[in-house]
């Protein structure tokens, strides 16, 4: 599982340090794997806790991820992160894969990414 994460995070290591966590080294050995990171805050429990912006910024994140060709895989909660009230983040990439996104208006994990992160949308698919 974690080499899995080990190699999303590669992939999408244009992202990383402003989107994504910033990803110092994978180790692994024949007893353990370690996956050194930037620490990026803490878990939210409360959709309703980030402001709009916060959330559409959670969203057009979502959507560079996408554009990388990776979904996340697990949208929740505990899966986003923030720090002193800056943008929260997407982390935990365990359950990501590779992805050819057809789009916001096509793309299963960004519709209910909408719904999950409390956006309106118009008729292209995107955040009102
Ligand atoms: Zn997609």
């Amino acid at each position: 599982m974690l080499l899995n994460e080990a190699s999303i995070y590669e992939h999408l290591k244009p992202l990383q340090g402003q989107h994504i966590a910033l990803v110092f080294a994978y180790l692994t050995s024949e007893t353990a794997d370690a996956l050194f990171m930037e620490y990026m805050g803490c878990e939210s429990n409360d959709m309703n806790s980030f402001t709009y912006s916060q959330r559409t910024s959670l969203w057009e994140e979502l959507c560079a991820i996408h554009g990388m060709g990776v979904i996340h895989g697990d949208l929740r909660l505990a899966n986003i992160v923030t720090l002193d009230g800056s943008d929260p983040h997407f982390i935990d990439f365990t359950h990501g894969s590779l992805h050819d996104c057809k789009g916001p208006a096509e793309c299963d994990e960004l519709t209910q990414a909408r719904e999950f992160l409390l956006l309106l949308e118009d008729s292209d698919g995107k955040p009102q």
